[in-house]
């Protein structure tokens, strides 16, 4: 791809880039390194030609298989809640990888993001895009993220970027002793809120944050 292309024209120049952050600043995202490197990261590339115009619009927009790519608020809340009071990750689960999106923003902070996606031609694109950037700090699974992913446990963060109705068990128990994971949990009355869940040395401190709205957890994969 042409370099043209990864630095983007127009709609998807630098400036429109920074607008996007400024406007991130006006809703309150203060934490000066995630906005750097949203502020840098082409978003553009991550959503198809026909969308680039409309990819820092602070809107979620559709990445095919009915999934969207989350809005650059939640990337920027969600990233910041991840890393408030701390410097720095080792390695970082992230359940529902999509476009990669998110995924890209989180390599640039921490040392390994491990990510599970569901949808087989969803996570080959987020392995195109990551790629472009030239990432190499990210493995990939396709596999049902309720699982978490042993393998590799315990985590220091996870990211969950679809909502179940409770927490999965597998990604409690992969949480290692103060660890972080952001997480969309979706209500019997079908309202989302954004948990904090902190892993301590006897059990999980849990802060409820925010109304958000994500696509539904789905179990198996496809
Ligand atoms: N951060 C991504 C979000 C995509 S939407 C982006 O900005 O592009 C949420 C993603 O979670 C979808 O791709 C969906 O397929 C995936 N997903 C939903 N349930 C899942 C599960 N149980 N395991 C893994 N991925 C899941």
């Amino acid at each position: 791809m042409m370099l043209r292309h990864l630095q983007g024209i127009g709609m998807t120049s630098q400036r429109t880039r920074d607008r996007m952050i400024k406007r991130l600043i006006e809703q309150g995202i203060s934490n000066a390194r995630i906005l750097e490197i949203m502020r840098t990261t082409p978003r553009h590339i991550f959503v198809d030609e026909a969308l680039a115009s409309r990819a820092y619009e602070d809107t979620a927009l559709p990445i095919g298989y009915n999934q969207t790519i989350s809005q650059p608020y939640t990337v920027a809340k969600m990233t910041e809640l991840l890393f408030e009071n701390r410097e720095s990750f080792g390695k970082i689960l992230e359940i529902g990888t999509g476009c990669g999106y998110q995924t890209a923003i989180l390599a640039k902070l921490v040392d390994v993001v491990y990510s599970v996606e569901r949808i087989l031609p969803l996570q080959k694109k987020a392995i195109q895009h990551t790629a472009l950037l030239k990432l190499k700090n990210i493995r990939y699974t396709h596999s049902d993220g309720g699982w978490g992913w042993e393998e590799f446990a315990p985590f220091d963060g996870i990211l969950v970027a679809a909502a179940p109705t409770e927490v999965p068990e597998a990604l409690l128990q992969q949480l290692s002793i103060g660890g972080v994971m952001v997480i969309p949990v979706e209500n019997s009355e079908g309202n989302q809120t954004l948990q904090r869940i902190t892993r301590t040395e006897s059990n999980f401190q849990i802060e409820e944050l925010e109304s958000v709205s994500f696509v539904p957890f789905l179990a198996g994969k496809e």
